[in-house]
């Protein structure tokens, strides 16, 4: 997807201003990559239309190029189609919270059950799950087993049992408790079928709840816009949670769900683990899909590791070009206590799926790195420049941590690269240069 919208913009680089004519071809090709992201075709219909609207009737700002002027517009339009801002869970002003999870078989409600609660826990609200899936027993263990990993209790009966009632007895059982929040876990079908939606109707209304969330599989791609629209209609949702985006999935899911039902996409899944839960950001959702990659949910992840107030220093860094060695070092070191580096990799721009083999790898060259950042003074690391300038200070830097001159070269100009990288990819679209080593 990246590759082919770059490939529209790049065409009008040259132009002098936004024409009806000579935004025909990077429309296309948006179109076009719009299409391969699995976006179903009414939604890619109304959103060409809105930006070339857009594009052709704003007056070039001074000093932008066409091509960003056009790349601005779309990133507008799809944050804008995702529903613009974070859109928060809602909780009940008083007493207990209801939680009402939806979705076909296997999209991953009951890891989502789990997930939420590990959320919600880190909110300081108390959880309690309640397993409304009768139909495998092994759905009921799997819940239990996910209650005791993420330390939440969870209300069970037996498969004779309706869910309906299920869902009524746990939500009273967690009121005695005055459990702040009861997520309700429910049976899901390989298909959309009447069955399914009955009993969802059955216990919603046995249980009142404040959010009726589908979960969707953000793989089902072109699809989402019909499953959405029938969730919504038969049962009324609030909002979406979109799962499995640490995989293949090219996006599309997450354009349809807002435009056909009009609900936003509360939280996405990134992974199996149970942190892997976030809030849907539609502007970095809509930087991912134009292949600007998830650098602030890079940033992000590090920021739940490291300090806050560097998190926001090393943002500021970043922003003004100045992120040196002692911000490598607490971003090598941050991604080491992530302990998955892969998923790291994965939203760094330009690098695509890893393999196991890349990530031990990439494991090893941390270490190295780290060694040689631990073998600089205080002042290189604070202004690469003099490495850069400086052949002598790149030998001592070898010679202390026993790695070769060419490694540190390396070390250093990739410094420089991801300074660059990182520069552009924030929004600072002219960026900087990329100093070349003095001999
Ligand atoms: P349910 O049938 O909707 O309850 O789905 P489950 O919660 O049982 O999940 C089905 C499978 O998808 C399980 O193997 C989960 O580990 C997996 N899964 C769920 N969420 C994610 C996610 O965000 N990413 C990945 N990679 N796998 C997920
Ligand atoms: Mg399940």
């Amino acid at each position: 997807l990246s590759t082919s919208l770059e490939a529209a913009w790049s065409k009008l680089r040259g132009e002098e201003i936004l024409t009806k004519e000579n935004i025909v071809e990077p429309m296309r090709d948006i179109r076009r990559a719009l299409l391969e992201a699995d976006v179903s075709l009414p939604v890619v219909r109304r959103f060409v239309q809105t930006v070339s609207d857009q594009a052709v009737g704003t007056g070039l700002i001074r000093g932008v190029r066409p091509d960003q002027q056009l790349v601005k517009i779309v990133n507008e339009e799809l944050v804008k189609l995702m529903g613009g801002e974070v859109s928060d869970l809602v909780f009940s002003k008083s007493g207990t919270t209801v939680i009402l999870l939806a979705g076909l078989q296997g999209v991953g409600k009951t890891t989502v059950c789990a997930k939420l609660c590990f959320y919600l826990k880190k909110l300081g609200k108390s959880c309690m799950m309640v397993a409304a899936d009768v139909y495998r027993p092994a759905a009921i263990d799997q819940l239990t087993i996910l209650g005791d990993q993420v330390g939440v209790p969870v209300y069970k009966e037996g498969t004779e049992v309706r869910p309906s009632q299920i869902a009524k007895n746990g939500l009273e059982e967690a009121r005695k408790k005055k459990v702040d929040v009861v997520i309700v876990d429910t049976a899901g079908r390989l298909q959309i079928d009447k069955a399914m939606m009955d009993e969802l109707k059955e216990v919603k209304q046995a249980v009142n709840p404040t959010e009726v969330l589908l979960v969707v599989d953000a793989m089902t791609g072109q699809e989402a816009a019909a499953l959405v629209t029938t969730f919504n209609i038969e049962i009324g949702i609030t909002g979406a949670i979109l799962t499995k985006l640490d995989g293949d999935s090219r996006g599309g899911a997450a354009l349809s769900v807002r435009e056909v039902s009009g609900k936003p996409i509360k939280l996405v899944g990134r992974g199996e683990r149970m942190e892997d839960l976030e809030p849907f950001y539609p502007d970095r959702m809509a930087g991912r899909i134009l292949g600007m990659g998830d650098v602030l949910t890079f940033v992000e992840k590090a920021q739940e590791v490291m300090k806050q107030e560097d998190a926001q220093e090393l943002q500021k860094k970043i922003m003004s070009a100045k992120f040196d060695f002692n911000d490598f070092l607490k971003q090598t070191r941050a991604v080491a206590q992530m302990g998955s580096v892969s998923r790291v990799l994965g939203m760094i721009p330009g690098m695509g799926k890893v393999t196991p083999a890349q990530i031990r790898e990439a494991e090893k060259n941390l270490i190295v790195m780290e060694s040689m950042i631990n073998a600089m003074t205080p002042e290189e690391r604070e202004k690469p420049e003099l490495l850069a300038e400086s052949p002598a200070r790149r030998k001592r830097v070898a010679t202390e941590s026993g790695k070769t001159v060419q490694q540190v070269s390396q070390l250093v100009a990739q410094l420089f690269q991801m300074r660059v990288r990182m520069k552009n990819l924030l929004g600072v679209m002219e960026g900087g240069s990329i100093p070349a080593l003095k001999n």
